[in-house]
C-alpha cells in the first residue's frame, strides 16, 4: 500500500509517499481502508520533532481517518467487514491506504456523514467536547467565546455549544471565516485581529463579560481573555504556541479559573463518553463537520503548511 513515511524529523518536505507492506490485523485489531485523513496542527508539531510525544522513526503520521472496515483480527465483535467508521487513533498511522487500529479507537460513521467529514472528528470534535463539557462544565444559558472559531476545533465548538443552549460568540481573522462561524451557529462574530475586539465582546455581553473562553492561541490572547470574563468565568487553554505575561489580579478579581486541556489526558471512560456523544450529535444533525480543503495524499507537505497558515476554514483532509 501507499503511505506517507517520515524518516527524519524536520520540515514538511520530510513527508514522503512510499510503498510499504499492507498491515495484517492480529487478534483484537481492526484494519480500516482509509478514504480520508484529517490533518491536525499537532501532526506538524510531531513531524518537526519539537513535540513532547515523539514516535520512533520511521513512522506514518496521522490519527484521524474515516473509511471502511477491511478486515478483522480474532475476537473483535463490535464491527464487521464493510462497516463505515472513523478513527481517533491508529496503530500504524492514518496517512495511508490502510490503517491498523485498536477497536477502542474506531467508531461508527453515521450514513449521512461523508468520509471526508468523518476524518474531521477524531481530534477536533473530541477536543471541543472535552473542553466544553469535561473541563469547563459548560451550562445551557452561559455565554462562550470560541476564540479561534473558524478552524477544526472552533467549528466543532460552535456547533456543540449552540446545540447545548449556550450563547455563542466566535472569532475569526477573515471575512470568509467569520461568515462560516455565523453559518455554523454562532450568535455573534468578531475579528480577533481587530484592535477593538475586546470592546465589541464587552458590548455584546452588555458589560458583563463571557462565562467561558475556549482559547486556541493562549500565548497571544490569555492576558486579554482574563479581562473579558464574567465573575466566576473560566478560560480553557486548548492551543498555545509560546509564552505570555498576564496580570493575575484580573483572575483574582473575578474569581476566574484558567484550565488546561490536553486530549491525551482523557481516560478511556471519558473517550468512550465523548465519542458516544459525538456519534449521537452526528446522527441527530447537530454536528456537521466542515471541510475547507481536500488534497491528495501526496500533497501532505502542502497540507502541513496550510494548517498553520492564517485564514482557517474548517478542516483540511488528505485523500489516499
Ligand atoms: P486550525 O484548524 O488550524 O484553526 C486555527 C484557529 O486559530 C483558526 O480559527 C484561526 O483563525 C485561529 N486563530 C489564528 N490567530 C488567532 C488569534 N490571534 N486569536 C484567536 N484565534 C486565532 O487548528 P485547530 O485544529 O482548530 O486547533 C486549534 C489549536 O488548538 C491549535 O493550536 C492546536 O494545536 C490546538 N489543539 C490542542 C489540543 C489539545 O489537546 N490541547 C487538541 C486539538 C487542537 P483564523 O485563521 O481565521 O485567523
Amino acid at each position: 500500500m501507499k503511505a506517507i513515511r517520515v524518516s527524519d524529523f524536520g520540515g514538511p518536505e520530510v513527508l514522503r509517499v512510499q510503498e510499504v507492506p499492507d498491515p495484517k490485523p492480529e487478534r483484537g485489531q481492526v484494519l480500516v481502508r482509509v478514504k480520508a485523513v484529517g490533518v491536525n496542527p499537532v501532526d506538524t508539531y510531531i513531524r518537526s520533532g519539537a513535540y513532547a510525544r515523539k514516535p520512533s522513526l520511521p513512522y506514518t503520521p496521522g490519527t484521524d481517518a474515516a473509511g471502511v472496515v477491511e478486515a478483522l483480527g480474532g475476537d473483535v465483535k463490535r464491527f464487521k467487514v464493510g462497516d463505515r467508521v472513523y478513527t481517533n487513533g491508529t496503530i500504524t498511522g492514518a496517512c495511508a491506504e490502510l490503517a491498523l487500529c485498536d477497536p477502542l479507537r474506531v467508531h461508527p460513521l453515521p450514513p449521512k456523514i461523508s468520509f471526508v467529514q468523518g476524518a474531521a472528528l477524531g481530534v477536533p470534535y473530541a477536543t471541543a467536547y472535552r473542553s466544553l463539557f469535561q473541563r469547563t462544565h459548560a451550562q445551557p444559558g452561559e455565554t462562550v467565546l470560541v476564540h479561534g472559531a473558524s478552524g477544526g476545533v472552533g467549528i466543532a465548538s460552535v456547533q456543540l455549544a449552540r446545540a447545548a443552549g449556550l450563547t455563542v460568540i466566535g472569532s475569526a481573522g477573515t471575512d470568509k471565516g467569520r461568515a462560516l462561524v455565523l453559518e455554523q451557529g454562532a450568535h455573534h462574530v468578531v475579528d480577533h485581529r481587530a484592535p477593538d475586539y475586546v470592546d465589541r465582546i464587552m458590548a455584546i455581553t452588555e458589560g458583563r463579560g463571557v462565562d467561558l473562553i475556549m482559547e486556541m492561541l493562549a500565548n497571544v490572547n490569555l492576558a486579554k481573555d482574563l479581562t473579558m470574563l464574567s465573575p466566576g468565568g473560566r478560560v480553557v487553554v486548548i492551543g498555545n504556541r509560546g509564552t505570555i505575561e498576564i496580570n493575575p489580579r484580573d483572575a483574582m478579581a473575578r474569581e476566574a479559573a484558567i484550565l488546561g486541556m490536553i486530549l491525551w489526558g482523557a481516560t478511556e471512560a471519558e473517550l468512550t463518553s465523548i465519542h458516544a456523544a459525538l456519534v449521537a450529535g452526528l446522527e441527530n444533525g447537530t454536528l456537521r463537520p466542515i471541510i475547507g480543503h481536500e488534497l491528495p495524499l501526496a500533497e501532505a507537505p502542502r497540507a502541513h503548511q496550510r494548517v498553520l497558515e492564517p485564514g482557517a476554514y474548517g478542516k483540511i483532509v488528505l485523500i489516499p
